[in-house]
């Protein structure tokens, strides 16, 4: 499991700062690394826009 980054990323870059474990990166739409994502949720909680959720 690994948290996902919706279509509607603004790309503000809030989360990137937040991961502590460099698991996103940055783009037109950013962007999570599932095989380093340790499903923390601080990019969750750092999205102004609400489109970081935890994988189904
Ligand atoms: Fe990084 Fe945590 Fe977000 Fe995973 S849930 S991408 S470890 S900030």
């Amino acid at each position: 499991m690994a948290y996902v980054i919706s279509e509607d990323c603004v790309a503000c870059g809030s989360c990137i700062s937040v991961c502590p474990v460099d698991a996103i990166s940055e783009g037109s739409i950013y962007k999570i690394d599932p095989s380093l994502c340790i499903d923390c949720g601080s990019c969750a909680d750092a999205c102004p826009t609400g489109v970081i959720s935890q994988a189904q």
